[in-house]
């Protein structure tokens, strides 16, 4: 099926990525790791009882939040971001502590060079075209030049907590351009929206690791695209109270995940 958006040059660049040999004992520490749901996110559940240093056990690469929803969460290379509402950026602290994160150990078996300028729809068809099925999930980075970059960062909440489309009514949007950085992504099956998100999820963080936050939209001057297929996914429900006395299905739901994720 022929993805409706595609620059004819889409196939193109698709034909030129190398798909590295999938090894066995690779594929088998494939994972996805998360710790409890965007659902729950979505809810007001922001206070978690993992900390970075855990996270890390779990992988070297992820996206998420921080307790308090204090910022976006960007990991790669075992080193683990925070970006805040303020446009500030720091490493994490070992003991910072997460209400939903995604971790994975990052071991792409596709890679490529993108050398065309191509915006986030276009970007994201070589890599719906590249995993081949919708029904998989997928982690991706992509180390490159950008001519624009549009974030939000989520803002710090207090006690009591409301649900996330409050929460995010007035999230600051940072625009940056012409940047190096990198962004790193998940790409979810249809069927884990609310678990997780259905679709792609892409944080970013500027080479200089001073800006970055969660992704609106991007256009990509040039840059290495690397994606790891992925068919295992482990859930960690927290045990908090809030997280038992939460709402985490009702008919709004999708809708509320698109609006706050999209
Ligand atoms: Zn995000």
């Amino acid at each position: 099926m022929e993805a409706a958006v595609a620059c004819s040059c889409v196939h193109e660049i698709s034909q030129s990525f190398a798909h590295l040999r999938e090894k066995e004992a690779d594929l088998e520490l494939s994972e996805i790791y998360q710790t409890s749901l965007m659902s729950a996110l979505i809810d007001g559940v922001y206070d978690g009882s993992v900390t970075i240093a855990e996270l890390l056990e779990h992988g070297d690469f992820g996206l998420g939040t921080f307790n308090d929803l204090d910022g976006e969460l960007v990991a790669f290379d075992s080193e683990v971001h925070q970006l805040r509402e303020d446009g500030s950026a720091r490493v994490a602290a070992m003991d910072q502590k997460t209400p939903f994160a995604v971790m994975t150990h990052f071991r792409p078996t596709i890679s490529g060079e993108l050398m065309t300028a191509l915006d986030k729809l276009e970007v994201q068809d070589i890599i719906d075209k590249l995993v081949g099925s919708p029904n998989l999930f997928c982690a991706f980075r992509i180390d490159g030049r950008f001519e624009r970059v549009e974030t939000r960062t989520v803002p710090r909440q207090t006690k009591p907590y409301r649900p996330m489309l409050q929460a995010i009514e007035r999230q600051p949007v940072f625009k940056f351009e012409k940047t190096a950085g990198t962004l790193i992504g998940f790409r979810c099956p249809p069927y884990v929206q609310g678990i997780n998100v259905a679709g792609f999820h892409v944080h970013y963080i500027t080479d200089d690791r001073r800006g970055g936050g969660h992704v609106l939209d991007y256009r990509l001057l040039e840059g290495k695209l690397e994606i790891a297929k992925i068919s295992k996914l482990r859930i960690d429900l927290p045990q908090t109270e809030s997280f038992q006395q939460a709402t985490l299905h009702s008919e709004e739901m999708s809708k509320a995940i698109e609006a706050a994720e999209g």
